[in-house]
């Protein structure tokens, strides 16, 4: 198994106020957790996403509008706390381009023969941009970007996305909810942010119905309760749907020791669900897994927790564990989304009698 990474210092170009949480002592702390790995993990290089790539997802003029603020002398206010400063457009364009870049290496089989996973450690994040919004700390959408560009360049037919950064990545759906070849997963601790979205029975919509896919947490989930409703939901969908690429959304706001929500995850919680998705790429699309870093504001969780994702896509093996048996609300939760999506997705349906409440 091959991983590499993909960073720059060139991501600090996004300057913010000192007391943003989205700042560049972030990208310092997922360069460490990456360098714990020493030589066993790779490099590809990062190059800025192209204009065009960047405008299959977003509109142009708004990507004019992004791309207006560079060297802008005062930041530039697009919401509440997503300002650019003089070099977020370069940065936010290397942004996607790591992601971009990731997905090529995992298809650069040539000189890699082994399967390969990449982990692109970019700043500023991109799951709540919109196709004309910049919003939640993201101007550019960089795994929407990706998943387009593994369809444009590389002849993708079905892509994955699965999201567990804490929030929901609202511009992701938005970017593909009509749409059945790019599914999407996301897990997010409800109504937290944006508070309008994520809810379970949005399923996407027109001809994407039952591609898109919401798993809510409640307050103060654990890394059983997390995986369980990957284990029980993620896997099944991902598994019939057999992408050829599996994106992942890794956001490390979920930590328990992240103030941005209320969650307890754990670094190795994040490696245990990094091995799962892992493991389902093994079967499915030759290994080939892309991880785009998205929130994660607390810089030792960010760092451990970047660690063992890392451990994980060498090693998914490593991250087995058996999960302690479902309390009774979880298996409640559990049976409503099998019931949920069970129409869509035959390997869900099939865990139906081993899910339903007894009486
Ligand atoms: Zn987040």
């Amino acid at each position: 198994m091959r991983v590499v990474v993909g960073d720059t210092e060139a991501f600090d170009a996004h300057e913010v106020d000192a007391t943003h949480p989205e700042r560049p002592a972030r990208s310092k702390a997922a360069r460490e957790g990456a360098a714990r790995l020493g030589d066993r993990i790779g490099r590809y290089p990062v190059v800025p996403a192209t204009r065009a790539q960047v405008e299959r997802i977003h509109h142009p003029l708004y990507v004019e509008a992004i791309a207006a603020t560079e060297g802008a002398p005062e930041p530039v206010v697009f919401d509440e706390d997503t300002a650019a400063y003089g070099g977020t457009y370069r940065a936010a364009l290397l942004s996607a381009g790591a992601a971009v870049g990731g997905v090529d290496a995992v298809f650069a089989l040539a000189d890699a023969p082994e399967a390969t996973r990449a982990f692109a450690l970019g700043r500023p994040p991109g799951h709540h941009a919109e196709v004309d919004r910049a919003m939640g700390y993201c101007f550019f959408n960089s795994v929407a970007i990706a998943a387009q560009h593994s369809i444009d360049a590389h002849g993708c037919k079905r892509v994955a996305i699965v999201d567990w950064d804490v929030h929901h990545g609202n511009g992701t759906q938005r970017s593909f909810e009509m749409r059945r070849d790019v599914l999407f997963v996301s897990s997010h601790q409800h109504k937290l942010f944006p508070p309008t979205g994520g809810f379970y029975k949005e399923t996407g919509r027109g001809a994407g119905k039952g591609f898109t896919v919401n798993l809510p947490l409640p307050y103060e989930a654990t890394d059983a309760q997390l995986l369980r409703l990957h284990q029980a939901i993620t896997a099944p969908v991902l598994e019939d749907f057999a992408p050829d690429l599996i994106l992942v959304s890794a956001g490390f706001d979920a930590h328990a020791d992240d103030r941005t929500a209320d969650q307890r995850i754990t670094a190795r919680g994040f490696g245990r669900l990094a091995a799962l998705l892992c493991g389902v790429a093994d079967r499915v699309c030759a290994g080939r897994t892309v991880f785009v870093l998205e929130g994660g504001y607390d810089r030792a969780a960010l760092a451990d927790s970047i660690a063992a994702v890392l451990e994980a896509a060498l090693d998914p093996a490593s991250f087995a564990e058996e999960l302690p048996p479902p309390g009774a609300t979880e298996a409640a939760i559990v049976a409503q989304l099998v019931e949920l999506h069970g129409p869509a997705w035959p390997r869900v349906r099939g865990l139906r009698s081993s899910t339903a409440p007894a009486g």
